[in-house]
Parts: structure tokens; sequence; C-alpha cells
């Protein structure tokens, strides 16, 4: 069996003209059996969400997306049978978005989604052919097997396993490189399905598992997974290597350089996964690996914005069985995700983060749901609120028996005058969090990071 790398390019690798042939040249240079995942063009997901409402927005925005791509396919010089045919591929493709209702939802959202990928990646595998590479185009959709949850459905590894194979080994065989859309599958009826904002870099992972890969390389505008997020911390450090569970973790809270869901179709495979730099394509990167050797003592800190703190309490929480289940299955129920929970040991208040637009929904079926006891026999008083907080988490798998990096962190946070919020620390010690003010997080982040830092390998 051929065991490809997978190459995984994202939107920032592929914003312009000059980008994509950078992207070409690195495909086109690698040795060995490859498969390539693209995202669509930096951006172009984001004009499709906000051009689906109305109908005035719709023609603008078809006619956005044709200039830009035409644009740029006649920057990269696409000579005139492979433009003529990417040309057709695209008028084709902006027709089925026309013809879709106004504010589409469900699955014809998902239909419209898939245009930013399908446009990109026949864009990347025709400047390739162009250039004289053996590549080829192919939709990913009937690739991935989904459910129907429109906008982020669940991708079945199983089924995919043998349609991935079926599809992509044949090409290999010949020595073709496949150059596949992210983000994008089929359910078991054919609908168009999406992954979730972000979703090629699962794309990614699952093409390795299912083809037995070493190594997926996913391809961005930063160096590889660093210390915080380098574009707003100038002292963040690169990390070498780093574990699945902690680059899992980093990502769940908030390192966007890679997608939360990426690493689980390798939990039990031997493919590791390296971060690699598009811009500067002889850095090392950072391998994510089941057991790093190079690891140290370095700790990472992440954040997420736009959250809020619900809390419930009351004095006669203590001891009741199934508050906790009430709270949380209500929770559920309006389609909330928690990002965090924390509760205090006497077990008079539960609080819970999660992102500031769920607020109102959750706050209101809580008070539903609640109301009993919070009218009755006064159990619960209070369901409280604090919006525009930020979760700011320490990572970092070697936090487990090392002493003291809680309190590193408080006093760093305490030095600066910033108050916490809320507090967790993840069971396995792999991680803590805590809640502090939007206005707080980048002196937080800095705070803590430079103490950490100061101190690592402690
Ligand atoms: P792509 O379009 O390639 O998928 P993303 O924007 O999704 O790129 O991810 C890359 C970005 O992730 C970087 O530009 C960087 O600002 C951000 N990032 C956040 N935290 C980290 C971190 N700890 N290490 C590296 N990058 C990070
Ligand atoms: N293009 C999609 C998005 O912007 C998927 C991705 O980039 O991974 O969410
Ligand atoms: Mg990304």
């Amino acid at each position: 069996m051929i065991k490809p790398c997978i190459f995984k390019f994202g939107g920032t690798s592929l914003a312009t003209a000059e980008n994509i042939s950078q992207v070409v040249d690195i495909i086109a240079r690698s040795e060995g059996p490859l498969v390539v995942v693209t995202s669509a063009l930096g951006g172009v997901t984001d004009l499709l969400v906000s051009g689906l409402p109305a109908d005035s927005a719709r023609g603008a925005m078809v006619k956005r997306l044709r200039k830009r791509h035409l644009e740029v396919a006649g920057e990269l010089g696409l000579a005139a049978p492979a433009h003529d045919g990417f040309g057709k591929y695209l008028e084709a493709t902006l027709s089925d978005l026309e013809s879709l209702p106004l504010d589409p939802t469900g699955r014809d959202r998902d239909l419209a989604l898939s245009i930013g990928e399908r446009l990109s990646t026949n864009l990347v595998a025709a400047v390739l052919s162009e250039r004289g590479a053996q590549a080829a185009y192919v939709d990913g959709r009937p690739l991935l097997r989904t459910d129907s949850n429109w906008g982020a459905a669940r991708v079945d590894l199983d089924s995919t396993h043998s349609l991935v194979s079926e599809r992509l080994e044949p090409l290999l065989k010949e020595g073709t490189i496949p150059i596949v859309t992210g983000f994008l599958g089929n359910t078991e009826r054919g609908e168009t399905t999406t992954i979730g904002r972000n979703g090629s870099d699962l794309t990614a992972t699952i093409l390795g598992a299912c083809l037995q890969s070493d190594e997926v390389w996913i391809w961005t505008d930063v160096d590889g997974i660093f210390t915080a997020d380098p574009r707003h911390y100038k002292d963040a450090r690169l990390l070498p290597e780093i574990s699945y569970r902690e680059a899992a973790e980093a990502a769940y809270f908030g390192a966007a350089v890679i997608h939360p869901h990426t690493l689980w179709p390798l939990l039990e495979t031997d493919t590791a996964v390296r971060i690699k730099n598009t811009f500067d394509p002889g850095c090392d990167g950072t391998l994510i690996c089941r057991h790093p050797r190079r690891r140290g003592g370095t700790l990472l800190t992440t954040s997420v914005d736009g959250i809020a703190v619900v809390t419930v309490g009351g004095y006669g929480m203590v001891g009741v069985p199934g508050i906790a289940a009430t709270i949380f299955s209500t929770v559920q129920a309006v389609g909330a995700s928690v990002l965090m929970i924390s509760q205090s040991s006497s077990e008079h208040n539960i609080s819970f983060a999660i992102k500031d637009e769920e607020v109102d929904r959750t706050v209101e079926a809580l008070d539903r749901v609640l109301a009993d006891w919070m009218r009755l026999d006064h159990r619960i008083d209070r369901i409280r609120v604090v919006s525009q907080v930020s979760i700011i988490t320490v990572v970092g798998e070697n936090m487990k028996g090392r002493h003291g990096v809680a309190g590193k962190i408080f006093s760093a946070l305490g030095h600066e005058r910033i108050s916490v919020i809320a507090i967790a620390q993840g069971s396995s010690e792999y991680s803590i969090s805590m809640v502090v003010k939007s206005s707080d997080t980048r002196r937080a982040i800095r705070a803590v990071h430079s103490e950490l830092d100061v101190n690592n390998g402690d």
C-alpha cells in the first residue's frame, strides 16, 4: 500500500496569487507520494456566509467571487486551455450558487459554503497541471461520509475509509497528486455537507488516517505552534514537539493554529502532524506526536474571547442530587456548548462558560426549568451572568507533578491587579483555565506567559 504524506494548505496560504504560487512550488518540489487538501481562498468562506441572505448581497457576492478567482487565475498565468477549464468550472459552480434560495439554511447553506473549496482546489490543480505537475482535482465530497448535521457534520470514519482508498489509491498508483477539497463531505444520500468552520485540518487528518500516512503536514502562516499566539505576543517561542493531548487541549482553548477536532482521527494511528510555514518552508515547524522526545518543560498560554460566565447559586443547592444534571441538560437542550465548568466545593455555586451569543437563550431556558427550585423552596436563589470575559488557559503535559504552576499564574495576575472571575483545572492536570475580563486578556496573557517562561523547566 502507498502511504502518502498529506499536505493541507489553509486560507491564509491561499489568499493571493503570490501565495498560491508559493503553495504550488512547495507541492511541485516535494518528493514521494502526496495528497493535498486545500481550503477556500482566504476570506472566501466569510464572504459566502455574509452574502447569502439578501438578493442584492447575493448578486454582489457572485460578482466579487468571479472577479477574485479570475484575477488570481490570470495572475498565476494560466494558459488558455487550462484557464478555459477553470473558467468553465467557475461559471458552472457560480450558477449553482445563484440557483439556491435566498438566506439558505441546512443543506442549501452547506452547498453554498462548499463553493469556496471547490473553486480554490480546482484552481490549484489547474495551476499545477499547467506547470507540468501530474496533479488532479478531486471533489472531496464523495470521500467523506457524514451525517446530516448541517454546518458541523460528523464524519463516519469507517465508511470514509473505504471511500478514500477506492478513490485516491488508483491516482496515487499512477503517480498523480490528488488535490482534494477540504471542509466538505456527503451524506449517504449524496447531499453536500460541511464539517465545521476551519474544518479542512480535519479533512487532512481523516485522509491521513485512512491512507495510513506517516505524517500530515498542516501548512499555515506561522512557523508552528508557539507558547502563545505569535501574532500578538512577540516573546512567544516555537515548540519543536508537542503531544496530541496538549495540541488538542490548546486548540480547544483557543490556539487557532489547528482546529480543535484535528487530532481525533489519529488517536489510534501512528500518524504524526507537522505544522509548517508556507512562507518559510525551510523551518522544521512543530511535530505533534504521541510521545514527544524533545518536549522540555515549556507551557502554552491560550485564550478564547467572546465568553460569558453563568453562575447558578443558592444555599439550598448543597447536597441536592440532580442539580448539575438539570442545569447542564438545559444548556445542552438550547444547543449551547460549555467550554469550562467550575463548582465551589460547598456546592453553593455552579459556574460555567459559554459563548456570549448563547447567553440569552441559555438563561431564558434556565429561568424556566429552575423556576420551581427558585420560587417554591428557594434552593436556588440566583442566576448571574458576567459577559465580555475571556478564558485564559495554560496547557502542558509536564504540569503534572510540577509544583507551584497555579501559584505562579495567580501571583502573576495578582501583580498586574487582574481579578480572576472563575477558575477550573482539568482533572488530567494538562491545563488550568481562568476567566478574566476581556479588556484584561492581553495583559493577563503577557503576565502569565512571561512568568511561566522565566520559570521554564522548574
Ligand atoms: P489557516 O488559514 O492556515 O488555517 P489559521 O488562521 O486558522 O490559518 O491559523 C493560523 C493562526 O493561528 C496564526 O496566524 C496564529 O495567529 C494563530 N495562533 C493562535 N495561537 C497560536 C499558537 N499558540 N501558535 C501558533 N499560532 C497560533
Ligand atoms: N474555508 C472553511 C472556513 O473558512 C474551512 C477551512 O478554512 O478550513 O471555515
Ligand atoms: Mg485554520
